[in-house]
């Protein structure tokens, strides 16, 4: 089996930023070329690369921090007004859930000020609306923001129809068919930014979490069910028909004879990903090969306890995440994967996934990285406030 090596960059990606925060700040009429900008910060991060500097310069711009110019044909960075004020901003994310709704405000440097969670009112669209504007009045009054310096971003499962503005595949099922964002924003009297919960688990792990300083970042929602989002330097993938990174729906890759055709799924099709690496998924092939009728959880628990079937569920279970993760890398290529959700927290994954995947993956070295969640549960309402950065 090769190594895995596992390149530490984001430390250095982070320190590296934070010196050309620095170095903006105190020259603010600086524009400078990727290489003048290497020149000056081998300073602060020891032999730094163009390529690494154009990275951090990269992300800087999605944020807002620095714009790219042309000066007279040569290519330069140069601090924008929004960035000075940008420590100012304050950011307020809502994670939009079907049991609770969740809001939180940061700063421009990602600390929490606020946060607060109710639950969410059932089927009644209108009291969804009402509480999530309640939430974010209070986020902004609580957090001390000045007015028409906070920006806004809603995280919910499903995702709005690019044709008709309208929400589609919520499990809140009275937000389907609404024009939520626009009723937000009415409600509101400001933009709002709204996207799927898995996309802002990848922007919130992509932005400051585990998979910070990748080029690409795919983020995998492994729960109850199976979900994903795509982040390019800095921002979400959404794609045409804004199903980007959706790869739970594809039929688990490479099958075996007993995995055909595999078991129904609720979307219409049958051996979706997500019918064998959801929580619900393990515990069927659980029973399936004749273990306990036990939760997802149970298994785990039962395998560190050195229960022989639950061993060989996870052992099935890890070859299968390889497989379906080894997909998306032939694909999408990403730096680093990043798993969320309840059965993102099994160890074993982080050694055994990479070791495996390497069989499927088109390529005779695999330097991807696969990383736990640095924000658990937070991610999805972090990643929210950072949609409108
Ligand atoms: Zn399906």
């Amino acid at each position: 089996m090769p190594e895995q090596p596992a390149p530490e960059h984001a430390p250095r990606h982070e320190t590296l930023i934070g010196a050309i925060r620095r170095y903006l700040a105190t020259h603010p009429a600086a524009a400078d070329t990727v290489e003048g900008i290497a020149g000056w910060a081998v300073g602060a991060v020891a032999s730094v690369t163009a390529d690494e500097v154009r990275t951090a310069l990269t992300h800087m711009e999605a944020r807002g921090e620095v714009a790219r110019r042309d000066a007279g044909g040569t290519e330069v960075f140069a601090r924008t007004d929004a960035a000075h004020g940008a420590r100012g901003t304050v950011r307020i994310g809502v994670d939009l859930g079907g049991s609770k709704t969740e809001v939180i405000a940061l700063d421009g440097n990602g600390r929490e000020l606020v946060r607060r969670r109710e639950p969410t009112p059932h089927n009644d669209y209108d009291a969804i609306l009402a509480l999530v504007a309640t939430l974010i009045a209070g986020a902004e009054r609580d957090s001390g923001a000045t007015p028409g310096n906070t920006t806004v971003g809603v995280g919910t499962p499903g995702s709005l129809s690019r044709a008709t503005g309208l929400l589609r595949g919520s499990n809140s099922v009275c937000l389907n068919g609404m024009p939520v964002r626009r009723d937000l924003e009415a409600r509101l009297g400001r933009a709002v930014a709204l996207a799927n919960d898995a996309n802002c688990f990848a922007l919130s792990e992509a932005t400051d979490g585990a998979g910070q300083g990748g080029d690409v970042v795919f983020g995998v929602i492994l729960g109850t069910g199976v979900g994903g989002g795509i982040v390019v330097r800095g921002r979400v993938l959404d794609g045409c028909n804004s199903i980007g990174g959706e790869w739970g729906h594809n039929p688990l890759p490479w099958p075996t004879d007993d995995e055909r055709p595999g078991a129904e799924c609720f979307c219409g099709q049958r051996g979706c990903i997500e019918t064998w690496l959801s929580g619900p998924g393990m515990a069927r092939d659980h029973q399936v090969v004749g273990g306990d009728a036990l939760p997802a959880h149970e298994i785990v628990a039962r395998a560190a306890a050195h229960d022989a079937a639950s061993v060989a569920s996870l052992a099935r279970y890890e070859e299968r995440l390889a497989r379906a993760l080894a997909h998306v890398i032939n694909i999408v290529d990403p730096d680093v994967i990043v798993l969320g959700g309840g059965l993102s927290n099994v160890d074993r994954w982080y050694k055994s996934v990479p070791r495996l995947w390497t069989r499927w993956v088109f390529s005779d070295r695999v330097d991807t990285k696969l990383v736990r969640h640095a924000h658990g549960d937070s991610s999805g309402v972090r990643g929210a406030a950072w949609l409108a950065a």
